[in-house]
C-alpha cells in the first residue's frame, strides 16, 4: 500500500498531490504513482499524437503512394491501410527476446522502428468512404483533413467533431448538428456559423453562450430568444431588412464583422467554467460527468486528467478515449479494459506499454499485434512464461525507473511540432531543442506564390479556383479549395478564406481553452475560482452563481 503524498515532479520540478483516492487507482492498476505532474504527463502523452502533419510517401509493402502521418524521413516502416490489416504480413515476425541489461523504452523503440506502422489511423475503404486524409477517424463518408472524428459526412478541416455533417472549419462541435461553420465547443447546431459554447440554434451567427436561439446575429449569453442583433430584439421584417445588411459573403466584410463580434463579445463577463448536468467535477465543457477532473468530456464518470472523451470510467490521464475502463496514461484506449501506457490499443485488455495493438489481450512492449494474448516484445509465450517473464520485466522496470511512466517523447516518432503538444503547449525551435524534443523543419522558400485572383464575394467565384493554387496571405502556405468546400460556401454564402486551413486552424484553437485551470477571483464577487481564463486573458471572469444571477 502506497501512502498519500506531496510530490516533486521529475520534469518540471513543480509539486503536485497523490490523493488517497489516487492510491486506491493506482493499486488497483498495480502501479506507481507517477514521477510526472499531471501537465508533463499530458504534453508527453501528446508528443506521441500527431494529428495535422500529412506526408505523402510510399507504401513499404505494395509501393502504392499514400498519405501518411510519417514523413518519409523517418526510419519506420510503414504500411497502407489495406497491407497493414491484411494476413500479408506476420507481427510476430518481428519479436525478440528482452534484454535485462537494457532499459525497456530503448528497447522498444528498436521494435517500434522495425515492426510496420499504420499509415493513419483511419478505416478509409472498411468503415469509411472517400476520407483517406483523415486521421483518427472512422465510420465517414467524403470528408477531408478531419481529425478525431467518427460518423461525419461531407466535411472538411475539423477535428473532435462526431455525428454530424456538412462542416467546414470546425472544433469541438458534436451531436446532431448540419451545415455549420468555423465554430467550436457546441452541440445541436444547424446553419449557423462563427458560434461558440452554444447548444441547440439554429441560423444564428457571430455568437457565444447561446441556448435554444433561432435567427439571432452578434449576441451573447441569450436564451430562448429569436431575432435578435447585437442582445437587442427585432421584429421579423426588421431582423430579415437588418440582416440583408451584413454580408457574409464578401470576404472583406466578413474580416469587419469578424472584428465588431470580438469588440462585442469582450464586454461580457465570461462562465468560469462550463459544466452541464455534472455533478463533483472539475473542468471545462464537461456534460453529463459525475466526479471527473477534466476537458471537453462527455458521460464521464470517476476520472481524473481526462480530454475529450466520451464514457470513460475508472480512469485517469487519457486523451481522446471512447468506452474506456481501468485504463491509465493512454493516448486513445478505445473500448479498453485494464489497458496502461498505450498508443491506439483499442478493443484490448490488460495490455502496457503497446503501440497500435488491438481486439488481444496480455500484451507488454508490444507493436502493431492483432488479436492475440500473452506476448512481449511480440513474441508468443504461454500463460505461465508469459505472466512470469511480465513480473520479471515490470521488476527491471521498477529499477531503471520506467515502471508507471508512460513512453518518454524522445522515443516518438514524431518531432514535437508535429503533434498536439504544440498546438497546446507551443515551444520555439529553440525552446523545443533546448527541451530535448526533436523538430521539424519546413521550407517555406518551395511554396509558389498565387496567381488567380479570388473574388471577394463569393457569387463572383467559379469553379475556376477549384484547379487553381492558393497561398496562405498569412504564412504563404499554398492551398487549394476542395470541390465539396466550394460547394459548402456557396450553400452558406460564406466568401472563401484567404489563409490556409492550417492558419484558421490556429486561429480557432486561439479561441479555444488551453484546456487547463487558473486560480483567481470572480471579477464581480471576489469569490476564489477557477476558470479557464489565464488571469492576463483580459476578460471578465464570473463565477457560477454570479454569471447566472448577472448575466442570464
Ligand atoms: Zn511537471
Ligand atoms: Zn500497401
Ligand atoms: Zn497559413
Ligand atoms: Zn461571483
Amino acid at each position: 500500500m502506497q501512502i498519500p503524498m506531496n510530490k516533486v515532479c521529475k520534469k518540471c520540478g513543480t509539486g503536485y498531490e497523490i490523493t488517497d483516492d489516487d492510491l486506491k487507482f493506482y493499486d488497483r492498476l498495480q502501479i506507481p504513482s507517477p514521477g510526472f505532474c499531471p501537465t508533463c504527463r499530458k504534453i508527453r502523452r501528446l508528443t506521441w499524437r500527431n494529428e495535422n502533419s500529412f506526408y505523402s510517401r510510399k507504401c513499404d509493402l505494395c509501393g502504392k503512394s499514400i498519405i501518411s502521418v510519417f514523413s518519409p524521413d523517418k526510419p519506420h516502416k510503414v504500411y497502407c491501410n489495406k497491407c497493414w490489416w491484411s494476413d500479408a504480413w506476420n507481427p510476430l515476425d518481428y519479436g525478440t527476446d528482452f534484454d535485462f541489461s537494457r532499459p525497456f523504452f530503448e528497447q522498444f523503440a528498436e521494435l517500434h522502428r522495425k515492426v510496420p506502422q499504420l499509415a493513419m489511423m483511419n478505416d478509409d475503404g472498411v468503415g469509411s468512404e472517400n476520407c483517406e486524409y483523415c486521421q483518427d477517424f472512422s465510420f465517414g463518408k467524403n470528408c477531408y483533413l478531419v481529425t478525431a472524428a467518427w460518423e461525419i459526412r461531407d466535411s472538411l478541416y475539423c477535428n473532435s467533431c462526431c455525428h454530424v455533417k456538412d462542416f467546414v472549419d470546425c472544433s469541438s462541435v458534436n451531436v446532431d448538428c448540419e451545415l455549420v461553420y468555423e465554430s467550436t465547443n457546441s452541440q445541436k447546431l444547424y446553419h449557423c456559423a462563427f458560434l461558440e459554447l452554444s447548444y441547440n440554434c439554429s441560423d444564428c451567427y457571430f455568437g457565444a453562450d447561446l441556448r435554444g436561439c433561432k435567427n439571432c446575429f452578434m449576441c451573447v449569453g441569450l436564451r430562448n430568444k429569436e431575432f435578435y442583433i447585437f442582445n437587442k430584439p427585432y421584429s421579423k421584417e426588421e431582423y430579415q431588412k437588418k440582416n440583408a445588411g451584413f454580408q457574409m459573403d464578401s470576404y472583406r466584410e466578413l474580416q469587419s464583422l469578424k472584428k465588431q463580434f470580438y469588440e462585442f463579445y469582450v464586454q461580457f463577463p465570461r462562465r468560469a467554467v462550463t459544466q452541464i448536468n455534472s455533478e463533483n467535477c472539475t473542468g471545462d465543457n464537461l456534460y453529463n460527468c459525475k466526479d471527473v477532473t477534466g476537458f471537453d468530456c462527455f458521460n464521464s464518470e470517476y476520472c481524473k486528467y481526462l480530454n475529450r472523451s466520451d464514457s470513460p470510467k475508472n480512469s485517469y490521464d487519457l486523451w481522446q478515449c471512447g468506452n474506456s475502463q481501468w485504463c491509465c496514461d493512454s493516448m486513445t484506449p478505445d473500448n479498453s479494459y485494464e489497458t496502461c501506457f498505450t498508443v491506439w490499443c483499442w478493443k484490448d485488455k490488460n495490455v502496457f506499454y503497446s503501440d497500435n495493438c488491438h481486439s488481444s489481450g496480455d500484451l507488454f512492449g508490444c507493436v502493431s499485434l492483432k488479436r492475440e494474448k500473452f506476448c512481449i516484445f511480440n513474441k508468443k509465450y504461454t500463460k505461465e512464461e508469459y505472466e512470469n517473464l511480465r513480473d520479471r520485466i515490470v521488476e527491471h522496470m521498477r529499477g531503471t525507473g520506467e515502471w508507471g511512466e508512460f513512453f518518454s517523447s524522445e522515443l516518438s516518432p514524431f518531432c514535437y511540432n508535429e503533434t498536439l503538444a504544440q498546438d497546446f503547449y507551443p515551444l520555439t525551435k529553440e525552446q523545443a531543442v533546448e527541451f530535448g524534443y526533436a523538430w521539424k523543419e519546413e521550407d517555406f522558400r518551395s511554396n509558389k506564390p498565387q496567381k488567380f485572383g479570388v473574388p471577394d464575394r463569393i457569387a463572383d467565384v467559379t469553379d475556376d479556383i477549384l484547379s487553381e493554387l492558393l497561398a496562405c496571405k498569412k504564412c504563404s502556405r499554398n492551398f487549394k479549395i476542395m470541390p465539396l468546400e466550394l460547394k459548402f460556401y456557396k450553400k452558406m454564402a460564406i466568401a472563401v478564406p484567404e489563409n490556409c486551413p492550417r492558419c484558421r486552424r490556429e486561429e480557432r484553437l486561439n479561441r479555444c481553452s488551453k484546456m487547463e485551470l487558473w486560480e483567481r477571483n470572480c471579477d464581480n464577487c471576489g469569490k476564489k475560482i477557477k476558470a479557464v481564463y489565464p488571469p492576463d486573458a483580459g476578460v471578465k471572469v464570473y463565477c457560477e452563481e454570479c454569471y447566472l444571477g448577472e448575466v442570464l
